[in-house]
């Protein structure tokens, strides 16, 4: 038979680094943040690699600008 698999992934929208695949949006969503700590900001997504904790306004940043 053939099936359609709709996957989801999440991507950093710092560097374009893309995350495992998973079925769900939501399970996407729990992988890159809660098992790869990736955040959300500002309603991008970031990996670790591309966010900084600011210490002066206690919050989390990117570290790369977007054009
Ligand atoms: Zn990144």
């Amino acid at each position: 038979m053939i099936r359609e698999v709709t996957m989801y992934q999440a991507v950093c929208d710092g560097c374009r680094k893309v995350n495992s695949s998973c079925k769900t949006k939501e399970k996407a969503e729990y992988i890159a943040s809660v098992w790869k700590r990736w955040k959300e900001i500002d309603g991008k997504l970031y990996c670790p690699d591309c966010y900084e904790y600011d210490k002066e306004t206690n919050e989390y940043k990117p570290k790369v600008k977007e054009d």
